[in-house]
This record gives structure tokens, sequence and C-alpha cells, in this order.
């Protein structure tokens, strides 16, 4: 192939164009570069967070690079018929981030923003949390790119029956358990293991977590995602010297998890001054009956018009003066842009990815202390674990049991993570990271390479 006359090296696509199957099957000919496939604005941030931490470890470029990048990825285009007989196409993705430590564990999404590149970033952090809580999984994100509030009951069970069926070659018990995220639930995981179990011939309840009890799921499961953010608020308040009866509390987000956290709070004493949902805030200085707004949603679906307090923007509230901010909802929430006028005391991200890494610096000047996401969510893949356990040995746990030993998992990485902070001098996030990271390194040293 000839030399370009300006003397810059030809492009891939020049290569491609100039020369037949010989030059397509040089590795250069390709234009991704390394790392590419996950381009995404919340892979730049996983990898800013893995960067920092990773050079406290001082790990070296082929070590990020492998423990970085996912094993793979599925993504499956597949159609879904409509109530109104209308056949739509939509978009799944699964991502596997690494076998180092076990099969691979972690949620489903149904949103309009899922993207190759946020699984990628989201079963990252999954590795990091399993890695952390000392779980023996390595981490896994999916999802179908889609608006749930549009979708019908039926429509639901169409989307998560046919996403189930594209999985079902790469996922089982002891390969990547997927669990409930953003708009799925016990109904969408009943679904699941069912067309799994019809795919394989035998009821197979251990291939997905966050299960109905009567299915094989576990007591505990559906509340522990809020219940472990709440029990991290607790020891982090505690570490500060602050406690959270009459704290003041800001919470994004409303389902699953925000929902929890609100009940947990209220029932411990603090005061809850602002909630949001997708359909906008209510914030009131004087707090607000959590029990009137859990009643309010059980009816309405929505916060929308809760009498609660006054509406707000979902923006705005953000930036309500509280001493516990907890984002609950989505990635990406606390930025360069409003950083500096968040008024509280200290952030518990029971979201995953709420805060960048340009905010993450504008919080640390600022002292406000952030309980990473790592550690405040980290009670649902404890609990699923649990569950999964519990499938394996076909024999239940008590709720008291259950409980108590997630208490004791998250009480012993805030330790981890306390201990990581003061050794290398660096925030709860780095500290975080740096013990998920060097322990995921060893697993991967190891097993050394294959074959
Ligand atoms: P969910 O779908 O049950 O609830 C999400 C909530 O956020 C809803 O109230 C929704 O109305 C609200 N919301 C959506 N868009 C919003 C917006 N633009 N502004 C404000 N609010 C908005 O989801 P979930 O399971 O509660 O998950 C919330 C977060 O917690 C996600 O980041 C998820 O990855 C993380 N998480 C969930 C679990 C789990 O067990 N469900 C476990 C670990 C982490």
């Amino acid at each position: 192939m000839a030399d370009r006359e300006d003397g810059a090296a030809p492009s891939g696509r020049e290569r491609r164009g100039s020369g037949g199957w010989d030059s397509v099957l040089e590795t250069e000919a390709y234009d991704v570069a390394p790392g590419g496939e996950w381009r995404s604005e919340l892979w730049r941030v996983a990898v800013t967070q893995f960067n920092r931490a990773a050079d406290l470890l001082s790990l070296d470029a082929d070590a990020r690079a492998r423990l970085l990048e996912p094993r793979r990825a599925i993504v499956a285009n597949f159609p879904v018929r409509r109530d109104s007989g209308e056949i739509q196409s939509l978009t799944g993705y699964r991502v596997q981030h690494t076998f180092a430590l076990g099969p691979t564990k972690g949620g489903v999404r149904y949103a309009p923003g899922v993207s190759l590149g946020e699984c990628a970033a989201l079963a990252l952090w999954m590795s990091l949390k399993c890695a952390l809580l000392g779980l023996p999984f390595g981490g896994a994100k999916g999802g179908v790119r889609c608006d749930p509030n549009r979708l019908s009951v039926g429509e639901m069970e169409r989307v998560t029956r046919r996403f189930a069926s594209e999985l079902v070659p790469v996922i089982g018990p002891d390969q990547d358990i997927p669990a409930p995220d953003m708009a799925t639930g016990e109904r969408e995981m009943s679904w699941f293991m069912d067309t799994y179990s019809q795919h394989v011939g035998q009821p197979t309840p251990g291939v997905v977590t966050g299960k109905p009890i009567v299915l094989g799921g576990t007591a505990g499961r559906r509340a522990a995602t809020g219940l472990g953010a709440t029990i991290c608020a607790e020891a982090a308040l505690e570490r500060l010297g602050r406690g959270v009866p009459a704290s003041r509390v800001a919470i994004q987000g409303f389902g699953n998890v925000g929902a929890v956290i609100a009940k947990e709070l209220y029932d411990r004493g603090a005061t809850v001054v602002a909630l949001c949902d997708v359909t906008g805030a209510v914030v009131n200085p004087a707090g607000m009956d959590v029990d009137a707004a859990l009643a309010w949603v059980a009816e309405n679906r929505f916060l929308r018009g809760f009498p609660g307090g006054a509406e707000a923007t979902r923006d705005g509230m953000l930036e309500t003066p509280c001493d516990i901010l907890v984002p609950a909802a989505l990635e990406c929430q606390i930025t360069a842009e409003n950083a500096a006028r968040l008024d509280c005391g200290l952030v518990v991200e029971a979201a995953n990815g709420p805060t960048t890494p340009e905010a993450d610096e504008i919080l640390a000047a600022r002292n406000i202390p952030i309980v990473p996401d790592l550690l405040a969510n980290a009670g649902g893949v404890t609990v699923s674990y649990f569950e999964w356990a519990q499938d394996r040995q076909h024999y239940a746990w008590q709720a008291e049991e259950i409980s108590a030993r997630l208490r004791g998992h998250l009480e012993a990485a805030m330790e981890r993570i306390a201990e990581s902070a003061e050794r290398h001098e660096v925030g709860w996030r780095e500290a975080a990271q740096a013990v998920a990271i060097a322990r995921v390194a060893e697993a991967a040293r190891l097993r050394s390479v294959y074959p």
C-alpha cells in the first residue's frame, strides 16, 4: 500500500478502501481505538475513578487494561409485539466484566438511556462492589433500551421473556446471574426465571436473584439496597461524629431504592425535607410524612401532586439545604455545574455513578464526604448473594439472620474503606476503589493467563 504524500499514516478507512481482504485482516486497519466499544459518558466516569485508585496502587498499564475492559458483551436486537399489534424492534445488552472472582452478577434495567457503554461502566462497578464486599462474583450489567413508563404489563412481560431468551446461552447459576435494577423487580425476575427454566427444561431458581420468596427468593431482598444504604449512612455519620435522628434528608428517586431509604431514615427519626421522582419534586423544610408519600405513590404511581410540601424542580431539589443528600435515581446527577451549590453535609450514593469526577473534586474541596456507590448500594448484591447461596442449598435462612449478616458485611466493608482512606490519605471513593481493585488484581494475577 502506497504511503500518503503528506507523510501521515493512512487511516484505517483508507487502508480498508485500498486493498482487499489482506488489508482488512490487518489489525491496524480498524478505526476503533482500544476500549472504543465502551465509549460513553458513564464509561469515562468509571475509567477516571478507576485510574485515580489504580494510581494509588501503582498498577502498570497492562494490569489496568486487563482489569478495566469487560470480558465480553452481548448486543441483542429483537422484535416485541405491542398491545396495538404493531411490532417494535428493541435493543438489549449484557456486559460481563470479569470472571476472575467467580460467575458474574448484576442487574437488568429498562430505561431510555441504556447503551453498551453504560452497561460496561455499571458492570465494572459491579465487579468492584463484589470485590469490596468479599462476594464470590465478578460484575455484569444489562438492560433494554425502552421507556418502561410507556409499556403495559403485557408488553413488559413480552420484553422480559424475549430478552431473557436472548441471554439463555450466556446466563446461568454458575455463569451469570441477573437481578433487579431500574424499572425491574420481583415480577420481571419471575418471568426471567421462568423463561430460562423453560429453555433448559428444569426449574432453575438460582439463575436470577430478587425473585418472590415463593419462587426461591429470600427474605429481605426487596428492601436490601435501601436498607443497606441506610446502614451505610448510619456508619458514616457515626465516623463523622453525627447521627441520623433529627438529620434533614433529601432523596432523589422514589423507586425500589429511594422509597426504602426514605422510610428507613424516617423511621429512625430523620426529617425528610425533599423527595423526587421522574415527575417532579416535593420540598418541605418542616419535614414530610413518608408513610403518606408511600400511600400516595401506591395509589397514583408517581409523586406528582403529593400534597406533603411545595412543588419543586427535579434539578433544584438537589440543592435543598439538608444534612444527608441521597441520589437514588440516575447517574451523573451531581456535576461540575451544580456541585458548588449543594447545601448538604454528606452525600450517600444509593444510585450507581451519580457523581462525576469533576464534582468529586469540588465536593472534596468543600469537605463534603461521599459514601460511594460501591458501598452505599451494595446491600442489594449482598442479599442477592445470600439468595443465590440459599437457592444452591435449597435451604431458606431466617429474616433476622439475613439482616444481621447484611449489617456485618457492610460494616466490615466500611472498616476496610476507612483503613484504606487513612493509609492512602484519600476520600472514601478512592479508598473503596483501591480495596476492590487490589482484590480483583490479586485474583487475576493468581489465575495468570490462559493458555
Ligand atoms: P426504580 O426504577 O425502582 O426507581 C427509580 C426512581 O428514580 C423512580 O422513582 C423514578 O421516577 C426516578 N427517576 C427517574 N428519572 C428521574 C429523573 N430524571 N429525576 C429524578 N428522578 C428520576 O430504580 P431503582 O431500582 O430504585 O434504582 C435506582 C438507582 O439505584 C439506580 O442507579 C440503580 O442502578 C441503583 N441500584 C439499584 C439496586 C436495586 O436493588 N434495585 C441495587 C443497586 C443499585
